[in-house]
């Protein structure tokens, strides 16, 4: 097996070769991988039913199909994202080719995490790729049969001497870093980010990190309660509440509260029937750590319906929490699985406080039908993502961009996105060889003559002045 060194270097000497710098290279490499995924959905299904009992349901709309798409948009649109940028000029430069070149940084390391195994490292290799980079993928060993499918499947399809997948945990991510990059692109917890984040600034490398928290979700009394307590139960209890934009708790007055659980808890039996345990649309957690530290949880508030837990199964039944306080232990750190607690507020501006109170999440969620009340938590918040009369949609669309803000993280992919990110904007100018006259006007020895003729030339006047070169 070849050393990570040894990895880092032969994809650094196939960088320099050039030969992904080419639209058709790209495009091969993107149609490659979209067969990767149509001839391997069994099995990719498989892999993620063995480490998060994935329903395949589940697995194909958020994994499967979802990558296919970004690829397939990536293909779709390469052409023309790739092409030069042509910028707006002043009378000085009137005659020359001013552009912003599209550039890959280069070599870039994609670490991801174990919920979305396959989804979470190939869309933003997705991106890497298609913006002309080489890549390393570092799936997570916390969900190994995800992991070693990628590792066995990428050399088959792709270019082995511009990709590769390097499996392994802490150990194998620190002596990954210890290499310089040209690009960082990791997916994990806040705290690793910091890690990643600290490691990166040694070689001075940019970094994109998608991080988690705690996703708010105010539920005003305005709303269709019914549908609500529908969209909030389906996100909350989407691959067993292990996603990072599900909402994490909900925040609502007592009155609304009093209609919300019983709607919820009828919703919970229409999902998953009288024993949730039983129901195959309903997946695992991921592993015993988990499956102890969500436990411990439940002992904030008050059960209103689940908090049956099974150990052997990594089975949490689907928990509304109620009476929970802000200083309770669900209220401290991200839930991350099957667990919903909802703390009383008086009305919203006590809501929009709690909110702002707290670290700057993934996503923020609303639901109302008055306008005013939508408007109002979007204009007086902030967040990665807003969402208002459901949950985790606002990712489903490749125009909008997806990413944190503060403690949830910084940059953006999907879609034109993910190709911005792994692009490098270089700014070029192609400058006319002639024009002698203009360019000595700013030669030495100075003369006040030229520096009005330059001040009048490239002053930019403010819009409705009578001149406005810019
Ligand atoms: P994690 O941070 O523990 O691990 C992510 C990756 O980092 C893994 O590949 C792991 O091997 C590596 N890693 C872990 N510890 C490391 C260390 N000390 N040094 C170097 N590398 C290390 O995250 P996780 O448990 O896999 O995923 C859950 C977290 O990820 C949650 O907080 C969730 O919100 C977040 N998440 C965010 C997004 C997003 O798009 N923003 C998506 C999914 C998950």
């Amino acid at each position: 097996m070849s050393s990570t060194k040894e990895v880092a270097a032969r994809l650094r000497e196939a960088f320099n070769s050039g030969k992904t710098r080419t639209a058709e290279f790209r495009l091969k490499q993107l149609k490659a991988m979209l067969n990767l995924m149509k001839e391997n959905e069994g099995a990719l299904l498989e892999a993620l039913k063995k480490d998060l009992r994935k329903p395949n349901f589940e697995s194909i709309i958020s994994e499967v199909l979802f990558t296919k798409n970004e690829i397939v948009c990536a293909i779709n649109n390469l052409t023309e994202w790739m092409k030069p940028e042509y910028v707006e000029k002043t009378l000085v430069t009137k005659l020359d080719t001013c552009f912003i070149k599209k550039e890959p940084f280069g070599v870039a390391l994609i670490i991801g995490p174990w919920n979305y195994p396959i989804q979470l490292v190939l869309t933003p290799f997705i991106g890497a790729v298609a913006a002309g980079n080489c890549a390393i993928l570092k799936p997570s060993e916390v969900s190994p049969n995800s992991s070693q499918l990628l590792s066995e499947l990428l050399p088959k399809y792709l270019d082995k001497d511009c990709f590769a997948v390097v499996c392994g945990g802490v150990k194998e991510t620190t002596e990954l870093l210890e290499e310089k990059f040209d690009y960082i692109f990791f997916t994990g917890g806040t705290h690793v980010g910091k890690i990643i984040m600290t490691a990166a600034a040694k070689h001075l490398t940019p970094v994109s990190l998608e991080l988690g928290g705690k996703n708010p979700c105010y539920v005003d009394k305005s709303c269709d309660i019914n549908n609500t307590a529908h969209r909030i139960a389906w996100a909350r209890f989407l691959n067993m509440g292990q996603t990072c934009i599900a909402p994490d708790y909900v925040l609502c007055t007592k009155a609304v509260r009093e209609e919300l659980v019983p709607a919820l808890i009828n919703c919970l039996e229409e999902f998953y029937g009288k024993n949730p345990q039983e129901s195959e649309d309903l997946g695992r957690i991921i592993n015993e750590k988990h499956f102890n530290r969500l436990k411990a949880l439940l002992s904030s508030g008050k059960v209103a319906v689940g908090g049956q837990t099974d150990e052997k199964d990594k089975y949490i039944a689907p928990t509304v929490l109620v009476d929970v306080k802000e200083t309770d232990p669900v209220m401290q750190e991200e839930i991350f699985g099957p667990i919903l607690p909802i703390v009383d507020v008086e009305n919203i501006d006590e809501a929009i406080a709690f909110m702002n109170r707290h670290e700057k999440p993934l996503a923020l969620y609303v639901y109302s039908t008055d306008n005013k009340v939508v408007k109002d938590v979007l204009e007086r918040t902030s967040s990665g993502g807003f969402c208002s009369n459901d949950c985790i949609m606002q990712m489903t669309l490749f125009s909008l961009p997806f990413g944190g803000v503060g403690d949830s993280g910084m940059g953006m992919y999907h879609g034109r996105f993910s190709f911005d990110t792994f692009s490098h904007k270089r700014a070029c100018m192609l400058r006319s060889a002639g024009m002698e006259k203009i360019s000595a006007l700013r030669y030495p020895p100075y003369g006040s003559h030229n520096l009005s003729m330059i001040e009048w030339t490239r002053e930019i006047k403010e819009k409705g002045s009578v001149c406005c070169i810019m």
